[in-house]
């Protein structure tokens, strides 16, 4: 029996942690894999973080939980299969273990969105990547595509362009939702072609990806795009099925809180990106996380009295 169980170790989670153990509080932090951290260990640079400008995502994440196990926060390795409120909160794992403590944090975060594409599932790991900084060494001197209009699709392309003979990248709309900076850094690299008004219908090849088709839709003029691999950075989506019987969700299947991190039920917090929210940036996951924690450290004072 924990004071705190945290369930995902991203800026949202560890922040929560070390501000749960300053509390002292007796926390534990389940993560997916050992080797997490979030989206950020898949971020090649981060430009925004007061303090911390131009620190690679990989270092960040290794620093953020540095500092979690510097207080002896515990982790353990397990994927939550259900959050449960029986007067004392359960998160139940996988494997059928069953840890309890006084309240939840849940700081999930979100994952990868997926095209929709035939051949993608196919082709994931075999030319299709949901994620530039990890694979872009894989494509040096090859014609690669981008699919999206958002900071994470336009600072992919950027990254891919170093190394690649020409990146392509397509989106749905001509007005992107990325950062006006990345758009105007995306129009002065001569090896990105933007091509508007396109969708990624088809992924294909002969083990390895050859080639997209693609739909123009407005017209419905099909192209195809003779390329070697697909980088799919169409957004993010929560990842909450385990809480959805526990908690409020919203429609799209963010956990419902303000800026206080309480959720539709007493003792259970949420912190990050996987909260209804509007900015999803590192900065406003590590600003939850204190907020979470802050929260939770009142609840069960309150439990005490
Ligand atoms: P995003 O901002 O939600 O952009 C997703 C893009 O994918 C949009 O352009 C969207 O098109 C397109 N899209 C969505 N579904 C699609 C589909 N089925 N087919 C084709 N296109 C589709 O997502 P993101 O770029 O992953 O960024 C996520 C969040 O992280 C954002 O809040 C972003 O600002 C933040 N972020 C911050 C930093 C930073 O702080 N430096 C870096 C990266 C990301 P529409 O525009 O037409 O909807």
């Amino acid at each position: 029996m924990y004071d705190v169980i945290i369930i995902g170790s991203g800026p949202a989670g560890l922040s929560a942690a070390v501000y749960a153990k300053r509390a002292l509080l007796d926390v534990l932090v389940i993560e997916k894999e050992a080797y997490s951290g979030g989206q950020i260990i898949k971020t090649d640079q981060v430009d925004n973080y007061l303090g911390l400008n131009g620190i690679g995502g990989y270092e960040m994440a290794v620093r953020f939980k540095e500092h979690a196990k510097a207080l002896e926060v515990k982790f353990q390795t397990g994927m939550v299969k259900a959050v449960r409120d029986n007067g004392k909160k359960e998160a139940e794992l996988s494997d059928g273990t069953v840890l309890t403590a006084n309240a939840v944090i849940i700081a999930t975060g979100a994952k990868h969105r997926k095209l929709g594409a035939e051949g993608e599932d196919e082709f994931t790991g075999s030319g299709v990547s949901y994620c530039a900084t990890c694979d872009a060494v894989f494509y040096k001197g090859k014609d690669v595509v981008v699919a999206g209009g958002g900071d994470v699709a336009l600072g992919d392309a950027l990254h891919l362009a170093k190394g690649c003979r020409k990146v392509y990248l397509v989106h749905r709309r001509d007005t992107f939702r990325a950062a006006n900076f990345l758009q105007e850094k995306i129009k002065n690299t001569d090896n990105i072609e933007f091509l508007p008004f396109y969708e990624i219908k088809k992924i294909a090849g002969n083990g390895m990806v050859e080639e997209v088709t693609m739909v123009q839709n407005q017209t419905g003029e099909e192209k195809k795009l003779p390329v070697s691999g697909v980088f799919v950075a169409v957004g993010m989506e929560p990842d909450t099925a385990f809480a959805k019987n526990t908690v409020a969700l919203d429609e799209k299947g963010y956990i419902v809180a303000a800026e206080d991190c309480r959720t539709s039920v007493e003792g259970i917090f949420v912190a990050g990106d996987v909260r209804t929210k509007q900015n999803r940036q590192i900065v406003t996951a590590v600003a939850d996380g204190a907020n979470a924690a802050l929260a939770a450290e009142e609840y069960i004072d309150g439990m005490e009295q």
